[in-house]
């Protein structure tokens, strides 16, 4: 393991110090296009020293051994520091997690396919450092309880390309037994929905995610919007535009239905909606609440569930999943993980 203490170090970064003996470690999250890196203190687990931003080559192993040399040589730079001093390197990764070993598959955005990879193996030996690797969604989840102070349990549905949800149950995240835990977007929704590329009709990612959103706007005659469809769609719609109110409707209710799954299964203390969908903002919740609302109808049971308190965002611009690789990253150094994969204990909140 590399030297874990940065003496004599004492800067400001971002608002947070660096003070004498900091023990540093980095959180990478790993994309299909974009890859996020943060490091953070052990100390302070929410005080971001720094964070950095860069595109993912996406190249196989080689590709995410690339990406994550690169971006750690740029986060730990922009935090005064060098890779040689991170105690360790969380990972999370857009794929299959085999909660045991950490190795990797189906992660076909990196383009990795359904042979199994042996990411911490791999990274490790490149990074000469402890590695914890995890599905990105669940590290999100785990990052985000630990943004929002939580004390009970999160699921974190990530509504973006494709449509999944991760748990963190008494502290801690919930892969599964195979690494599958919430892989919910190919559960069928809507029985009159498009054909989906898994071979099913109407799964929730055909009709929620952000390319099912603009598809389907397009398909109903809608136009004149660049850039991010779906936030401006819920703009049309609180404009009172029919087309877009309509399909505004339409995807709150299929997301209302993914919370009430959700909900009903795990009774998490808070669903988080996060991925890119979800910079559609306060319209976005307001509307998923709204469904949920008429989802309960006349029935006291689902009222009593209150699901739609439960329903919440977090702050724009939140690096859930790279914190939430770091925070599984610090299980390492304070000695309390069981790395790599899940497993990870009690994160604590304050
Ligand atoms: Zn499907």
């Amino acid at each position: 393991m590399a030297d874990i203490a940065i003496r004599g170090v004492s800067k400001s970064a971002g608002g947070v110090a660096v003070g004498e003996s900091s023990v540093l470690v980095a959180g990478v999250d790993v994309g299909g296009t974009k890859t996020l890196a943060v490091v953070v203190d052990v100390a302070r687990p929410q005080g971001v020293v720094a964070q950095v931003r860069r595109a993912t080559e996406v190249d196989g192993v080689g590709g995410v051994l690339a990406t994550v040399t690169e971006v750690l040589v740029q986060v730990t730079a922009a935090a005064s520091a060098s890779p040689d001093a991170l105690a360790a390197v969380g990972v999370g990764v857009p794929g299959i997690v085999d909660p045991l070993t950490g190795s990797l598959r189906y992660a076909v955005n990196l383009g990795i396919g359904g042979e199994m990879v042996d990411l911490v193996g791999a990274l490790g030996r490149h990074l000469g450092d402890q590695v914890v690797v995890a599905n990105d969604v669940d590290l999100a989840a785990l990052g985000a309880r630990e943004v929002l102070g939580t004390a009970g349990d999160v699921a974190y549905l990530s509504i973006g390309t494709g449509v999944a949800t991760g748990f963190v149950i008494r502290g801690q995240m919930h892969p599964g037994a195979h690494g599958a835990a919430g892989e919910i977007g190919h559960l069928p929704v809507a029985p009159d929905g498009p054909v989906c590329e898994c071979g099913q009709r109407g799964c929730l990612e055909a009709v929620v995610s952000g390319p099912a959103i603009a598809r389907r706007w397009h398909a109903l005659g809608g136009d004149g919007v660049g850039g991010d469809v779906a936030t401006a769609l819920f703009r049309l719609a609180a404009d009172g535009d029919a087309v877009a109110v309509a399909l505004r409707d339409e995807v709150c209710g299929h997301l209302a239905a993914a919370v009430a799954l959700i909900g009903q299964t795990l009774d998490p203390a808070q669903i988080v909606l996060g991925g890119g969908v979800a910079d559609v903002g306060q319209p976005l919740v307001e509307g998923v609440r709204e469904a949920l609302r008429r989802r309960a109808g006349a029935s006291p049971l689902l009222w009593a569930l209150a699901l739609d308190e439960r329903v919440v965002l977090l702050p724009n611009g939140t690096p859930a999943g790279a914190l939430g690789a770091a925070l599984a990253a610090r299980t390492v150094v304070t000695g309390g993980g069981e790395p790599p994969g899940g497993g990870q204990p009690e994160v604590a909140t304050s």
